[in-house]
């Protein structure tokens, strides 16, 4: 399903109706370019979660994943853009989030498409212009 949002509030709000469904358990890949909206996603799950707005949602760029806990479920949030090699994933310990009880979140998920379960939800995002993303849920 597509959505076309035209402002980085409306693509919060998008994440926050997404995630109302999230039982915990689901692993969610987030793919397309830099400044294509992946990152702003993650936050408004966060804020969709409960995670506490003291916590600070931006991309694990050196960490390789950051947790966001104190939320109605903990979530785990993965960017693979600086990742170099897939066995890195296996001494973060990607497992244990990937078959915790919270929500996992993967941005440039696409990068090592092996290292990842099948039963996943993705969602491609594309920049239009500016202020316009198309966020697409296949
Ligand atoms: P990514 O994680 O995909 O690299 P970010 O979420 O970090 O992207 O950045 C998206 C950038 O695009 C932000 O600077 C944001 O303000 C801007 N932006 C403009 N319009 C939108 C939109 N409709 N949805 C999301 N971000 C938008
Ligand atoms: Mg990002």
């Amino acid at each position: 399903m597509k959505h076309l949002t035209k402002s980085p509030e409306e693509t919060q709000k998008l994440a926050e109706e997404f995630a109302r469904n999230l039982k915990g358990g689901e692993i969610i890949l987030l793919n397309g370019d830099l400044g294509a909206g992946k990152t702003c996603f993650v936050q408004g799950l966060a804020s969709a979660l409960d995670i506490p707005p003291t916590v600070y949602v931006r991309s694990p760029t050196f960490a390789l994943i950051n947790e966001y806990l104190g939320g109605r479920l903990s979530l785990y949030h993965f960017d693979f853009y600086r990742l170099g090699d897939p066995s890195e994933l296996d001494s973060l310990g990607i497992e244990e989030y990937l078959f915790s009880d919270g929500v996992t979140a993967i941005e440039w998920a696409d990068k090592f498409p092996d290292e990842l379960p099948e039963n996943a939800i993705s969602i491609n995002f594309r920049v239009i212009d500016e202020n316009s993303r198309e966020i697409n849920f296949l």
